[in-house]
């Protein structure tokens, strides 16, 4: 076995020997003529030439060897579901959803939608997509109407697959009324609506658009369906996220490039073996969703978990149980579920038999060292901070434990990942920063590696903008978060260097945001930032500047604005999105210029100094913030 260091340097410096070797992780039906096609950069052409299919390698090619071991172990704490299918039994759901979708006239390089809570359906749906190559676009179920609208919108799909309503804590969360106005707003109109109905809540059907998935699919009981050989470079999903502008970008994904990525990462980064079980618990609407909790364990052979429900229901104990119960191998989890567990009894941590786990990792969002400690103690189990993003698709920095076994530091997501050549550069010339220490925004050096997106959808020149900055001698893609490298080359991420703030693990952009609240009739303007929030990380915090502020006099007015424009966000973006506090203002601070001074406002709002204010127009505006965060 290699050490780490040599893994790494070989997968830069000998790129396509490397990868070549990473691509027999999976089955081609034509293998790669290219290993790496960078002619035109920054687009990256991973294993051209070369034919495969996700749903084959995470379904198909299991049956000779394991068609009778758990595939998808499906729980339910909110309708006490739980059911588990094997890979046999997962092979045939899918091909009845895949001929569903077909018989709707779902073809390859079609768009679908899908909209809906964690249940079993939404695996099959997107390993459905999977099959016939046609592109699923995923969204969040947390998200509202106008969110989804924006969506439907911009991946234009023939056909979108729902549910009635999901369920959180107890509470029912109808999803189709969220549906239809969403296809109101939308100027595109899908040809099909297909519906799984969980009798959660009752539904209006359109005649002629909605079809019931029980019945369709049970249409095609013994349906056969093969799975479409697709090009390595051919699309395979798009997920939608947020950046610096109001409106989402499509982050588009290939097929072999994905494949072999995520394989790679179970193997060198995951620890997972074929007939162990992961349990991601996240959302499929989230990338780690995608990659985690469907894709990459299966890839590798591994059962997973698809878990629906709170991590405190009906006990803090619930997550632990089902490790024991399934002998789960690998964890993935968020931040945010820790800190939440964190304020339970630890006694839950050790009332179930761990010891099959091997690892917990945890990303989205900066993993605090007192909550690193507090988990890794209660445990007794490594804990893996990872580091990345929608756009890459697997992790960026972590610690490929798998190649060599590498100290972890609290506070740091580890060294970077085989195939990304990271670096850190000056935030306005661009320059290389190499020594310990020095603060720059985190970059990566093209190629990117497989898996990573190929493009936003629709829209080169937006990935080409948005992305790849100017450095001196060449182009980079940003990450836009803030990092610093110490002596030994672990890396530390200081958050974003854009508007798009991290709630919970869910990444929300301020200006998404702001938009949402401009809506509201009584809102001049508005300025939203993100604040350090203990059990969260990052609240979503507005600053509004009433057009009529006659009547906002008393408290009890200024509360009832509050909650009506939270409630707006709510119906819109969903509740994921809305601001803990909604404060008053009568104007922003700004620059001379007219420039909204966000970071003074972040920096006054979580109580630190607001910096270099010399541009600023008129000072009384942050004193005015500075009042309403006094104690
Ligand atoms: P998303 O695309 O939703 O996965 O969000 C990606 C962003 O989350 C990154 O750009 C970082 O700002 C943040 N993030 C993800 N993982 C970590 C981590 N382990 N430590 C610090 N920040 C993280």
């Amino acid at each position: 076995m290699s050490t780490y260091a040599e893994f790494y340097r070989r997968s830069i410096d000998d790129r396509d020997a490397f990868w070549a070797e990473q691509a027999r992780l999976i089955d081609w039906k034509q293998a790669p003529r290219t290993i790496c096609d960078n002619s035109k950069p920054p687009f990256t052409r991973w294993f051209a030439g070369g034919t495969t299919n996700l749903c084959h390698n995470a379904v198909d090619r299991h049956l000779q060897t394991r068609p009778d071991q758990p595939a998808l172990i499906y729980v339910s704490t909110e309708t006490g579901a739980e059911r588990t299918y094997s890979f046999r039994e997962l092979h045939g759901e899918v091909q009845r959803a895949a001929a569903a979708l077909q018989g709707l006239g779902v073809k390859k390089g079609d768009r679908v939608l899908i909209y809906m809570p964690m249940i079993a359906e939404a695996a099959f749906a997107m390993l459905a997509c999977a099959r016939i190559g046609a592109i699923h676009s995923v969204v969040f179920g947390g998200f509202a109407s106008v969110s989804l609208a924006s969506r439907i919108e911009d991946a234009t799909p023939k056909v979108i697959v729902s549910a009635d309503a999901g369920s959180r804590g107890g509470k029912v969360v109808p999803y189709k009324p969220l549906l239809d106005e969403a296809i109101r707003l939308s100027s595109h109109k899908p040809q099909s609506v297909l519906m799984v109905d969980r009798g959660l809540a009752p539904m209006e059907s359109v005649t002629g658009r909605d079809h019931d998935w029980a019945a369709l699919t049970g249409k095609h009981k013994d349906a056969q369906v093969d799975c479409e050989w697709l090009d390595s470079t051919d699309i395979s999903y798009t997920i939608y996220t947020s950046g610096t502008t109001g409106r989402p970008k499509g982050v588009q994904r290939d097929v072999g490039g994905y494949a072999v990525a995520l394989a790679a990462s179970m193997k060198h980064i995951f620890l997972g073996e074929p007939g162990e079980t992961y349990f991601s618990t996240s959302d499929i609407g989230w990338v780690v969703g995608h990659s985690y909790i469907i894709y990459g364990p299966l890839i590798a052979g591994m059962a997973t978990i698809m878990y629906e429900g709170l991590p405190i229901r009906p006990d803090a104990g619930i997550w632990w149980s089902l490790v024991e119960k399934y002998k789960v191998t690998s964890m993935f989890s968020a931040p945010t579920a820790v800190r939440v567990l964190k304020k339970h009894d630890p006694a839950f941590l050790k009332k179930y038999d761990l010891s099959s786990l091997k690892a917990l990792s945890l990303a989205g969002e900066p993993l605090d060292e007192p909550t690193a400690q507090w988990i890794s103690d209660g445990l007794g189990r490594p804990i893996i901070d990872n580091y990345w993003q929608t756009e890459s698709g697997w992790p960026i920095l972590a610690l490929a434990n798998g190649v060599e076994k590498q100290r972890s530091k609290f506070g740091s997501p580890g060294l970077p990942m085989y195939g990304y050549d990271i670096r850190l550069v000056h935030e306005s010339t661009g320059a290389e920063l190499t020594a310990p220490g020095e603060k720059g925004v985190v970059v990566i050096e093209g190629p990117t590696p497989p898996g990573f997106m190929q493009t936003v959808w629709g829209d080169d020149q937006r990935y080409v903008d948005t992305y790849w900055h100017t450095v001196p001698g060449r182009t980079v893609y940003s990450t836009f978060d803030w990092g610093i490298r110490d002596k030994d080359g672990y890396f530390f991420i200081l958050g974003r260097t854009d508007d798009v703030i991290n709630v919970a693990g869910h990444r929300l952009g301020t200006r998404e945001i702001e938009e949402s609240i401009s809506s509201h009739p009584n809102v001049a303007e508005v300025a939203v930032v993100g604040v350090a929030d203990s059990l969260k990380g990052q609240v979503a915090m507005a600053f509004v500047v009433p057009r009529d502020a006659a009547g906002l006099t008393d408290t009890a007015s200024r509360l009832k604005l509050e909650g009506d424009i939270m409630k707006v966000v709510d119906e819109q973006l969903g509740a994921v999105a809305r601001p803990s506090r909604v404060h008053f203002v009568n104007l922003l601070p700004k620059t001379r210029s007219g420039k909204l001074l966000r970071r003074a406002i972040q920096a006054v709002a979580e109580g630190r100094d607001a910096g270099d204010l010399t541009t600023i127009e008129d000072p009384s505006a942050l004193q005015q913030i500075r009042d309403l965060m006094a104690p």
